[in-house]
């Protein structure tokens, strides 16, 4: 068996991070690194997925979930307006393997992109 993930290490207690929010399947914790004013990461519980393309051909209704909190956590944390990043694959930054969605917002009005 692989080692667990550093995501289900928080979930499971074993490496200390806040639960800001959870629903039945996904959890959401704050950025270690803040890239942005407000930059929080929405995972599912589950380790199943690797990055987004997995998990969007695997179980879509998981996917709606995240999206969903990341919704809910941008009304409560700015001002509703969000962008959600899922970086896929090592060479766009992709460091954790389990598949997670930034979610970035405050002051990102002079970003490009
Ligand atoms: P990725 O680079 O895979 O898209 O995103 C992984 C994110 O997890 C990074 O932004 C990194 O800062 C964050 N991260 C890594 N380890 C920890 C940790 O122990 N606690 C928290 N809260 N975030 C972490």
């Amino acid at each position: 068996m692989s080692e667990p993930s550093i995501f289900t290490r928080i979930l499971d207690g074993d490496i200390p991070s806040e639960i800001i929010a959870e629903t039945e399947n996904v959890f959401a914790i704050r950025d270690i690194a803040p890239q942005a004013p407000v930059h929080l990461l929405v995972i599912p519980k589950s380790a199943d997925y690797r990055n987004v393309v997995e998990l969007a051909a695997g179980d879509p209704a998981l996917l709606a979930e995240m999206v969903g909190l990341a919704n809910t956590l941008a009304a409560e944390h700015t001002d509703g307006d969000f962008r959600l990043i899922f970086n896929t694959g090592p060479n766009a930054g992709q460091t954790v393997f389990h598949v997670h969605a930034h979610v970035l917002g405050g002051g990102l009005e002079e970003h490009t992109l």
